[in-house]
């Protein structure tokens, strides 16, 4: 299928009209979610075999991509569909994947926890079996769960614990209307304001034991084989997304806007056209690096794993800069809303401190740096140089 022709008019009858209302209002994007799920596109990585289109990450890129020039809102909502669907395709029962690929289940990652904070891969959240007479073949799971996406709207929660016996994590596929579950507060975030990005409590939630994604204290080398790929490259891919939305409402403003006295633009300035060369060329340099990394990705490459680390923590602080830039060139016509580019340089926000933040990655690299990851293709590393952060 052709992602983007499928795209666009659902963009623009549906996304764009609805962009500034789904910021203002907090409001969920569930109109988007729906024409979405019409168009097969919340089954874009689901298999054929199940009624999905068949997809990988590169059409999912495209897709991501695409809406979050328009609402970076929509594209993390489907990032986290996405990344949800991921897990469940290779482990979850042919019933939701169904429902997924048809376009009636919307699913979210609900990895990140009040206790452990940025440690994602250390949750403090339970998954014990239960011992009275009912509890057979049944788990039940506790946890505070601090910022989830569609948390309280998705169908599901793709849910991270400890294990049930011994060491590691566990991964669960729960129906997010099991009673035990609670959303504390609501969301009134600064940026992506209509995720619905609110905590979760469980408490005592009992899940049936055959929702385990994968084996019990598998769930790091799970998320590493079937998440990696998808989570950081389109999380990127939404920072990418909102660059290119904040350079064109940028260059449109300038473009438009004239001095009295000279009847030059500001445009014109040589000034406003070096920030915006400065701005382009961050957007561009990020939107390279993520096709490298999907090409990586594609290949199997042994530098994979780097890649995908660069690529988070490269477009979400390419982000930050360019929406400052965006801000600074159409001056204090940024700060009003019909503008649209204030509320791009509040979402940018997000994608920095999402899990892993910039600075965990900042640090895993440095890391993999000091243990000889390569420094570019043939140019090998030096093994054995002490990090900074180590
Ligand atoms: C809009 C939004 C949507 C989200 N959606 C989801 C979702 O769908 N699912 C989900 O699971 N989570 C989601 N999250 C949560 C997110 O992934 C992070 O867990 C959360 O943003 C981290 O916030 P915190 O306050 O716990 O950070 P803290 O851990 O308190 O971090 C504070 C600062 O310390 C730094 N820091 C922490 N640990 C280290 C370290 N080891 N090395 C270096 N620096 C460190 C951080 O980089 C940060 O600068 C979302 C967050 C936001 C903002």
């Amino acid at each position: 299928m052709n992602v983007l022709q499928t795209l666009e008019p659902i963009v623009r009858d549906v996304i764009a009209p609805a962009a500034a209302d789904t910021d203002q209002h907090a409001r969920y994007p569930r109109a988007a979610l729906r024409a979405l799920g019409q168009a097969g596109l919340l089954g874009l990585v689901s298999a054929r075999a199940v009624g999905g289109l068949g997809g990988g990450l590169p059409e999912a890129v495209q897709a991501v991509e695409r809406i979050a020039r328009d609402c970076p809102c929509t594209a993390m909502v489907l990032t986290m569909h996405y990344c949800g669907v991921a897990l469940i395709e290779p482990f979850a029962g042919d019933a939701v994947r169904r429902a997924i690929a048809d376009g009636r289940h919307v699913t979210t990652l609900a990895v990140s926890e009040a206790a452990s904070r940025s440690h994602i891969w250390a949750p403090a959240g339970t998954a014990s079996e239960g011992d009275g007479p009912d509890d057979a073949g049944t788990v039940r799971l506790n946890a505070l769960k601090s910022m989830i996406t569609s948390a309280g709207e998705a169908d599901s929660y793709v849910w991270i614990s400890r294990a049930t016996h011994g060491e590691g994590n566990t991964l669960w596929l729960v129906d997010s209307r099991l009673p035990g579950l609670a959303i504390p507060s609501r969301f009134d975030g600064m940026g992506l304001r209509g995720n619905a990005s609110s905590p979760i409590e469980a408490t005592d939630v009992r899940v049936p034991r055959d929702c385990m994604l994968g084996a019990d204290g598998e769930g790091e080398p799970i998320k590493a084989r079937y998440l990696m790929p998808f989570f950081p490259t389109l999380i990127a891919t939404t920072s990418i997304g909102l660059m290119q939305g904040a350079l064109q409402r940028a260059v449109a403003h300038v473009s438009a806007t004239r001095f009295s006295d000279t009847g030059s633009t500001l445009g014109d300035l040589p000034t406003i056209r070096a920030w915006l060369a400065r701005a382009w060329l961050q957007a561009e340099q990020a939107r390279l690096l993520r096709d490298a990394t999907v090409a990586s990705v594609v290949a199997g490459d042994a530098d994979t794993r780097v890649r995908l680390l660069q690529v988070k923590a490269a477009a979400a602080e390419a982000a930050l800069s360019v929406t400052e830039i965006a801000m600074r060139v159409c001056g204090g016509a940024a700060f009003r809303k019909e503008a649209g580019i204030e509320r791009l340089f509040r979402d940018a926000r997000a994608a920095s401190v999402m899990a892993p933040t910039t600075d965990v990655l900042y640090d895993m690299l440095g890391k993999a740096l000091g243990e000889g990851a390569a420094i570019a293709p043939g140019v090998p590393g030096v093994p054995g140089i002490e990090p900074a952060a180590a």
